[in-house]
């Protein structure tokens, strides 16, 4: 038994002051407000979000890709050209090392859990490991090593477009039939039996671009109470190849063939219509934002203030992890609707804050596509609780919602000083208890990756 206190908290109902928190085993058993000093004290106490989205191994490749390349308009297909070239190179032993650096700090910024959506299955040429989820167990042992909530999703990837064409050189180590994936959905769940109980098994159609209507079907019925995931509409061009070959944008193909509901996470939604927005805000599914990543890459900004209104459910991602920084993502994401409609605090509402409001969403949003019951500080709760600063010249004196407008607007992930996943207390101090070893671990392995 382990028991906080904070000298404010953002509980379920709102905020409090000197708040004692009992944690027992991986859950909040015990709330008490207005109770004296004790146990391990911390400022503001707040519930750490999920990640919803990250490809591991493509932290190494951050700063690798901001060189004009031979073709004259840089995109995102060209960056995916380089993205395929750099994983042919990645080891197993690579992989573990670089999910376990990057969980790491994931950890550090605030993140409870991450979920992998996790395609690299196969080594180079595409050959199957002699375990087929050699690349799942890396991930896990990562999991096992940092402590971090893990919701595995393995990938299905069957074609390299939507006519059906085979997958290209740079994507035969994701390729699986339906029938090889169900094996491979056996290996990870085998990989995942030594973690701690709050682990969770979903799976990843990976887009429309990528599996047939019946891989669609196939993969979710594999796990039908797990949390599904699938990139839904990140780019121009993805649209317009569904709607040359199914009659329908991928928002609506999904919404009319697909019973999409809270168990679903859609990845990307930065090309929708206004229509599929409130489709898709009424059908109770997570859309998976990626701010940092969607500005890297150029993808387009979500109608974040639209879908809000409408109740849409969202939660952050980090996906290409070019940079972990969640107040990153939640300001990122808050510029962007500034950006485009010359406005100021509009996703705010009358009784919370602009901070507030990204917060508590991407809190609430990131636990229901993990497949977590956590997101809110409540007994009975899974304890995913991170701990800011309440000291510092951006900090001192701010009460409630400013506390969080002034973390995400003028501060940064260095205000974060604890961190627990499911009761497990990794980061002390802003740094987590392996930083060093892990550290030493990444720094070995890109330094041999950037030499080949
Ligand atoms: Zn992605």
């Amino acid at each position: 038994m382990t028991i906080l206190w904070a000298e404010q908290a953002l509980l379920a109902d709102g905020w409090a002051k000197n708040v004692a928190i009992t944690l027992q085993g991986d859950k909040i058993a015990n709330i008490a407000v207005g109770a004296a000093p004790q146990g391990q004290r911390v400022g503001v106490l707040l519930p750490a979000p999920s990640n919803l989205h990250s490809h591991a191994f493509q932290r190494a490749m951050a700063g690798l890709t901001e060189r004009r390349g031979p073709n004259p308009r840089d995109s995102f297909w060209t960056w995916r050209q380089l993205m395929y070239r750099f994983l042919d190179r990645l080891t197993p032993e690579d992989v573990q090392a670089i999910a376990a650096f990057v969980q790491m700090e994931m950890a550090e910024a605030g993140y409870a859990a991450v979920a992998e959506f996790h395609y690299l299955h196969h080594g180079p040429g595409g050959t199957p490991y002699a375990n087929l989820a050699e690349m799942a167990a890396r991930v896990a042992a990562a999991a096992e090593q940092t402590g971090l909530g893990l919701t595995l999703l393995p990938v299905l990837y069957e074609f390299g477009g939507c006519d059906g064409r085979s997958l290209g050189p740079g994507q035969n180590r994701f390729g699986n039939t339906p029938d090889e994936f169900a094996l491979l959905m056996q290996g990870a769940e085998a990989a995942l039996a030594t973690l701690p109980t709050d682990t969770v098994l979903g799976v990843a159609p990976h887009s429309l671009r990528a599996v047939s209507v019946d891989g669609l079907g196939f993969a979710a019925s594999l796990r039908p109470n797990a949390p599904i995931h699938m990139h839904l509409a990140e780019q121009v061009a993805e649209v317009d190849e569904l709607l040359a070959h199914r009659g329908a944008r991928p928002t609506e193909w999904l919404l009319a063939n697909a019973q999409v509901d809270a168990r679903w996470c859609l990845i990307h939604c930065t090309q929708m219509e206004p229509h599929e927005t409130s489709g898709l805000a009424a059908s109770g599914a997570v859309a998976g934002l990626c701010p940092i990543t969607e500005s890297s890459l150029g993808d387009g900004i979500f109608d974040g203030v639209s879908y809000a209104a409408q109740g849409g459910r969202w939660g952050i991602g980090s996906d290409s992890n070019i940079r972990i920084a969640l107040s990153e993502e939640l300001r990122t994401l808050d510029y962007s609707q500034r950006l485009r409609d010359r406005s100021r605090a509009a996703l705010a509402s009358a009784d919370k804050s602009t901070g507030r409001v990204l917060f508590e969403t991407a809190a609430r949003g990131g636990a229901q596509a993990a497949g977590r019951d956590a997101g809110v500080i409540a007994v009975g709760k899974l304890a995913d609780l991170v701990a800011l600063n309440s000291t510092g010249p951006d900090m001192a004196g701010h009460q409630g919602d400013t506390t969080l407008d002034a973390y995400i607007f003028a501060g940064d992930d260095r205000m974060v000083s604890d961190l627990w996943s499911a009761g497990r207390h990794l980061v002390t101090g802003g740094r987590h208890h392996a930083h060093d070893a892990i550290t030493a671990g990444y720094t070995a392995t890109v330094t041999k990756l950037r030499a080949l």
